[in-house]
C-alpha cells in the first residue's frame, strides 16, 4: 500500500520501487494516481478499486493474487484503509494466505497529533463521527470513558456542530482542530472544547480538510474507600512501607494521604 500525501506529495523510495515493479496497480481514483505515476514515470497498469466496486471485483482480484499477480493498493491521499478504501481486500488476502507488505507513509491522524500537543501515549482513532447531531451524541457518549485522546475527521461544514456537542458530552476538554496538514495553509488551533466551540460556531466555516483533537478525560481521583480495600490486600503481603509504595503508585494519590490510611489499618499512630 502506497501512501502519498496530498495528491502529489512526499513519497518513499521504497514505494516507488513497489509501484514500478507491480503487475498492477489499484487506485481509489485512476485519475488521482495517474498524476503520481507521471510525475515518477511510471507505466504501471492502473484500475479502478473503491467502495463502490469492492465487492464485484474482490473475486476477480483474489484469482490474480492466486495466480502469483503482484497488486499494490493505493489511495488519494494518506493511508489506505485509514477511512479509505482497502480494508476488504486485506482481509480477503490474509484469509487467502496471500503475503500483504505495508509502505508506511503519512497519514492525517499522526500527523495532526503529533502537532496537537494532546498526549500521544494512548489514543483513539474515531473516523468520522455521524452527521446527525443525537447519533453524533450518542457516540461521543460511547467514547467518554477511553482513557486517551480522541482523534476524528470532520468536515469543514460540520465543525462547529459537531465541537459543540463534543464540548456537551465530554465537558472542557483540551482540543485541537488541524487543517491542511503538511500543506500550503496548514494551520493548529489548539484550546478548550468551550473555546473551539464559540469560535467555529461564530464563523464562516474553515477551508480545506480538518483532523479533530480532544484529549483523555480528567483522571478521577481514587477514592479513601477504594485505597483502603487496596491497601488491606497488599499489607497481607508486604511491609506497611512496601505496601504504601505500592498503592501510591497504582493509585497516584499522594503518598502521605495513602501512608496516613495505611496505619489507620494497622492499627498505628503516626504520631502527628
Ligand atoms: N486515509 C487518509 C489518511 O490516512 O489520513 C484519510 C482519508 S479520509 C477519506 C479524508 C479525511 O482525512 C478528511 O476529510 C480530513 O478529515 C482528513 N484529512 C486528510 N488529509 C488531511 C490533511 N492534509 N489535513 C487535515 N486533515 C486531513
Amino acid at each position: 500500500m502506497a501512501t502519498p500525501i496530498g495528491n502529489l506529495g512526499d513519497i518513499t523510495v521504497r514505494a516507488l520501487d513497489i509501484l514500478n515493479g507491480v503487475d498492477t496497480i489499484l487506485c481509489e481514483d485512476t485519475r488521482v494516481t495517474r498524476k503520481l505515476l507521471s510525475r515518477y514515470r511510471i507505466a504501471t497498469k492502473t484500475t479502478a478499486y473503491n467502495d463502490h466496486n469492492a465487492r464485484r471485483v474482490l473475486p476477480k482480484l483474489m484469482e490474480r493474487l492466486n495466480g502469483g499477480d503482484s497488486l499494490a493498493l493505493v489511495s488519494d491521499a494518506g493511508t489506505p484503509l485509514i477511512s479509505d478504501p482497502g480494508f476488504r481486500l486485506v482481509e480477503a488476502a490474509i484469509a487467502g494466505d496471500i503475503p500483504v507488505q505495508t509502505l508506511p507513509g503519512p497519514s492525517a491522524t499522526i500527523a495532526g497529533l503529533v502537532l496537537s500537543g494532546l498526549p500521544t501515549d494512548g489514543f483513539f482513532f474515531a473516523g468520522f463521527p455521524p452527521p446527525r447531531s443525537a447519533a453524533r451524541r450518542r457516540r461521543f457518549q460511547e467514547l467518554a470513558a477511553v482513557p486517551g485522546s480522541l482523534v476524528f475527521y470532520e468536515s469543514p461544514q460540520r465543525l462547529a456542530a459537531c465541537l459543540e456537542d463534543l464540548h456537551a458530552v465530554l465537558g472542557d476538554r483540551p482540543a485541537a482542530v488541524a487543517r491542511e496538514l503538511t500543506k500550503l495553509h496548514e494551520e493548529l488551533v489548539r484550546g478548550p472544547l468551550a473555546d473551539l466551540a464559540e469560535r467555529y460556531g461564530t464563523s464562516d466555516p474553515p477551508r480545506g480538510e480538518i483532523v479533530l483533537l480532544v484529549g483523555p478525560p480528567p483522571a478521577a481521583e481514587v477514592g479513601d474507600d477504594a485505597v483502603q480495600a487496596a491497601l488491606t490486600d497488599a499489607l497481607k503481603d508486604l511491609s506497611l512501607r512496601d505496601a504504601v509504595a505500592q498503592i501510591t503508585a497504582v493509585t497516584g494519590r499522594a503518598r502521605r494521604d495513602v501512608y496516613r490510611l495505611a496505619l489507620e489499618i494497622s492499627g498505628e499512630d503516626d504520631g502527628g
